[in-house]
């Protein structure tokens, strides 16, 4: 059992009056981690020391943010082990999620340290003589990063990493489900000497969030929000950050499809199908969710995807025999997928392999002739449950593509790629690729959705434009006219 606490301005601190809760693993119920529960004030002193932080850090060179960015990125590394330990104690996800998380967390920190000589601006053509006119970036002021539990080190990190290297400074609120997880990586960050304020953490019990959030967002230094997580608690996040106006960066839910088209190949098709639909065990925003396929192929398709989800090792990630499929987060999402395959099998659709799950151990589920009427043909399962509908050539593709409020990630598999790629600008998301998973993130790409999958982009130039000001600077370098 882990023993957590938070971080403010440099000091390892729990929650006013010793409040505090626990996280549990989800398979046995065992005791993973013990979190501060902040109150609303803990949650403000952490803003506090940022905003005092922010008036040094602000002005520190590239070379200064650059350098404590990359030493975070090795101090990350160091601590895969510790890593692999919580991650599957506290989310149960297997030891193999985790130190990917690492790599590509600590791949995320490097590409943030590459952004600090990148924060720039330009000079405008002004129409006054003698003005020089700049567009200049600027940091914002005090960030507030909100993660979640799923990819517990990527969107800890990429939740304040690109935030530090544009020069400002960061409370990253942990999730309730992996706090150590999350305390992990703020502990690389101390490693590497970040001044006391720059990088602050705060943990609430669950029923906490809502005030804690306000709390932060509500305070004048907050400058930028950032959250991932649901679509539900996104929308609760945009209403608290209208209230105050602060601009927000939302990355929430996905339903992402992966469009077969006739002349796949089937073989690639099928391996980018199981990796995108059950790494993980589907719990990914960006996780194929509904498989599209053209009706001449989807026999052999279904056949050979069957083959392969039915071979993925299942069991307890706490266990030395590596496993593909570990626990889900909770009894919560196996109850949600049981009653999605029951309402699907109700009307009409196919059990291919899989099916309802006593415990979170939940196989790797596909249901088949899945239509509209059925509740999984539209919301996200967030678990190895998957759906496949047939269509009949490209613009049906397109619409069934297309159905749905989410518009995260996407994929088409077709041999034209001229055509697959016609399909690709034809989908609503924010991300699709080509003859590829739709589970595939890397640093420097704009990453994030459309429609209910929310706003805004990390990543590279993107990220830099969301947690930057824009300012409008002039120097006036001759005598200026004026009418009176
Ligand atoms: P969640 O929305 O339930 O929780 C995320 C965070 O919201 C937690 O830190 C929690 O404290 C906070 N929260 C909860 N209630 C709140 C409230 N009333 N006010 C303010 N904050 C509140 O999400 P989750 O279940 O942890 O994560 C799974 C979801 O996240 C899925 O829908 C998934 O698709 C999405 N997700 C999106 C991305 C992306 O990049 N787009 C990445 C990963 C996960």
């Amino acid at each position: 059992m882990s023993d957590v606490q938070m971080l403010i301005n440099g000091l390892a601190v729990s929650a006013e009056r010793g409040a505090s809760f626990e996280r549990r693993n989800p398979l046995d119920g065992s005791i993973a981690s013990r979190a501060p529960a902040a109150s609303t004030a803990d949650a403000v002193a952490a803003v506090e020391a940022a905003a005092e932080a922010f008036t040094t850090w602000r002005h520190t060179g590239p070379s200064e943010r650059r350098a404590l960015l990359l030493k975070a990125a090795d101090a990350l590394e160091a601590k895969t082990p510790k890593f692999v330990e919580a991650v599957p104690a506290e989310t149960g996800a297997s030891a193999m999620w985790a130190g990917f998380n690492v790599m590509l967390a600590a791949g995320m920190l490097r590409e943030a340290a590459a952004l600090t000589t990148q924060v720039g601006g330009s000079l405008i053509p002004s129409d006054v003589p003698g003005s020089l006119a700049m567009g200049l970036r600027q940091p914002a002021g005090v960030v507030l990063g909100i993660a979640p539990w799923n990819a517990p080190i990527i969107l800890g990190v990429r939740a304040i990493a690109t935030p530090l290297a544009c020069g400002n400074t960061v409370v990253l609120k942990g999730s309730e489900n992996c706090p150590r997880t999350h305390q992990l990586i703020i502990e690389a960050l101390q490693d590497a000497g970040f001044p006391a304020g720059v990088v602050n953490y705060v943990t609430n019990a669950p029923a906490d969030a809502g005030a804690v959030v306000e709390a932060m967002v509500a305070h004048p230094a907050v400058r930028r929000v950032n959250f991932t997580g649901s679509t539900r608690v996104g929308k609760l996040i945009a209403l608290t950050c209208a209230k105050y106006l602060k601009p927000s960066v939302l990355e929430l839910g996905g339903k992402a499809p992966m469009v077969v088209l006739d002349d796949a190949d089937l073989e690639a098709a099928v391996n980018a199908a199981a990796f995108g639909a059950f790494a993980n065990s589907g719990q990914i925003c960006m996780s194929t969710e509904r498989f599209v396929v053209d009706r001449k192929v989807a026999d052999d398709f279904v056949a050979m995807f069957a083959r392969k989800a039915r071979s993925l090792p299942l069991g307890d990630p706490r266990k030395p025999e590596p496993v593909v499929l570990g626990s889900v987060i909770g009894m919560g999402t196996v109850e949600h997928c049981n009653a999605l395959i029951d309402d699907a099998l109700a009307k009409g659709a196919k059990l291919v392999c899989g099916g309802k799950a006593d415990s979170t151990l939940m196989p790797a589920t596909l249901l088949d002739h899945v239509t509209p009427k059925m509740r999984i043909y539209h919301e996200e399962t967030f678990g190895p449950v998957k759906c496949i509908v047939r269509v009949d050539g490209v613009d049906a593709a397109v619409a069934c593509a297309n159905d749905n409020e989410y518009g995260l990630s996407a994929s088409v598999f077709g041999r034209d790629t001229a055509r697959a790629l016609t399909v690709a600008q034809r989908i609503e998301s924010g991300i699709c690729h080509v003859n590829g998973p739709t589970v595939h993130d890397e640093a420097p790409m704009p990453f994030g959705g459309v429609k209910g999958s929310g706003w805004g982009r990390f990543g590279g130039q993107a990220g830099i434009a969301e947690f930057t000001e824009l300012r409008w600077i002039t120097v006036q370098t001759a005598p200026r006219g004026y009418p009176f």
